[in-house]
Order: C-alpha cells, then sequence, then structure tokens
C-alpha cells in the first residue's frame, strides 16, 4: 500500500483536491477532520468529546484520531494506497503514523503540501464559511485559533518530513484546475 500525505494549512484547500486525486491514483480519502464531523452529527460519545474542541480551534486528542485511521487501514484493503488529509496534525501523530506502519513492514510513501499565505487562509475559510455552513469556519477567533494552532503543532512535520526525505512542496495558490494539475505532475513522479 502507498500512504500518502496530503498537508497544509486550513483553507489549502486539501479537501477540494483529495477528490480528484484519490480518483486518478486509486487511493482512499481519508480526512479526519470530516470523520469527525460525522460522529458529531452521528452524536457518538466520541463526537461529543470532539465538539468543544474543534469549535474553539483546537486538536482533539492523538489517540482519538489514531484510532480513526487505523480502523480504516485495516477495514479498506481494495486501493492502491491511502490519501491522509488532516492526518497527521503534530510530531507526536506523524511518529505514530511511523509505528503504526512499522507493524506491517510499511512507512509514508510522500507528502504533498499545499501551501498558500495567512491572508489566503483566512479569505477561503470566510468563502467557505457561506457555502458548507461549517461551525468552525464561521466564527473569527475560531478561524484565528485554528492558524495558531496550525503555526505552533502542525507546521514542525515540514522538518520532520523534510528530514525523512519525504516533503514535496507546491504553490496552493491558483485556481483548482492549476493547482490539480501541478499535484499530477507531482505525484506521477511519486
Ligand atoms: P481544516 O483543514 O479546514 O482545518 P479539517 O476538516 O481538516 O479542517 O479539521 C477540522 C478540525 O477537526 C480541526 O480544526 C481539529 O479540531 C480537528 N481535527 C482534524 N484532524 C485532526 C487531527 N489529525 N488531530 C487532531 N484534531 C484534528
Amino acid at each position: 500500500m502507498k500512504y500518502f500525505i496530503l498537508f497544509g494549512p486550513p483553507g489549502a484547500g486539501k479537501g477540494t483536491q483529495a477528490t480528484s486525486m484519490a480518483e486518478r491514483y486509486n487511493l482512499r480519502h481519508i480526512s479526519t477532520g470530516e470523520l469527525l464531523r460525522k460522529e458529531i452529527a452521528a452524536g457518538s460519545e466520541l463526537g461529543l468529546q470532539a465538539k468543544a474542541l474543534i469549535e474553539a480551534g483546537e486538536l482533539v486528542p492523538d489517540a482519538i484520531v489514531e484510532g480513526m485511521i487505523e480502523s480504516e487501514f485495516r477495514t479498506v484493503k481494495d486501493v492502491a494506497g491511502f490519501l491522509l488529509d488532516g492526518f497527521p496534525r503534530n510530531t507526536a501523530q506523524a511518529r505514530d503514523l511511523d509505528t503504526i506502519l512499522a507493524k506491517t513492514g510499511e512507512e509514508v510513501t510522500a507528502v504533498v503540501s499545499l501551501m498558500i499565505p495567512d491572508e489566503t487562509i483566512k479569505e477561503r475559510i470566510r468563502h467557505r464559511a457561506a457555502i458548507e455552513g461549517r461551525g468552525d469556519d464561521a466564527n473569527e477567533s475560531t478561524i484565528a485559533n485554528r492558524i495558531a494552532t496550525y503555526h505552533e503543532k502542525t507546521e514542525p512535520l515540514i522538518t520532520y518530513y523534510t528530514t525523512g526525505g519525504k516533503y514535496n512542496e507546491i504553490d496552493g495558490l491558483g485556481t483548482i484546475d492549476e493547482v490539480h494539475d501541478k499535484i499530477c505532475r507531482l505525484m506521477d513522479t511519486l
């Protein structure tokens, strides 16, 4: 199995690009944010635990998202690999992912990073709030804290994966089609 990580700040376009990438390269798209929103909608115990943290722009506990990821790895077999979107989101999750994959003698294949400046993050999230109606997109202080959380907890992963020789960065500015083409040109070499 191949394990691709789609990396980038909130609003970089990961979810948008993931759908076409998953189709083209026969990958299962796993978005931890989407899985968590489903749990919240279902009113599960896990959803209840996650809701307040998501609305505050904080990360949910590592064990919760790691459990969801591992169960997808165990149950999905009929694909060429996985496209992880929104995971890992801090260094502990990245190390745990390495440990999970090592159990089956596997490893992360590559990181595809979509980079956009902080100002664009805010514009895109405001635009998305009007379309998708996500609670964590509608509140300015939540957005600000998500950006802060990204810089503090998630951005160090760039160093983690650069050191591991797996990091590839793409400019996330431009139209959806332009970014899609750039991603495909990179993916075709991986
Ligand atoms: P975005 O990429 O726009 O921030 P996501 O849908 O990826 O949106 O995530 C929404 C929220 O879900 C995050 O702000 C965070 O609270 C929670 N979340 C998603 N993935 C993780 C993760 N791997 N670890 C901890 N929390 C997560």
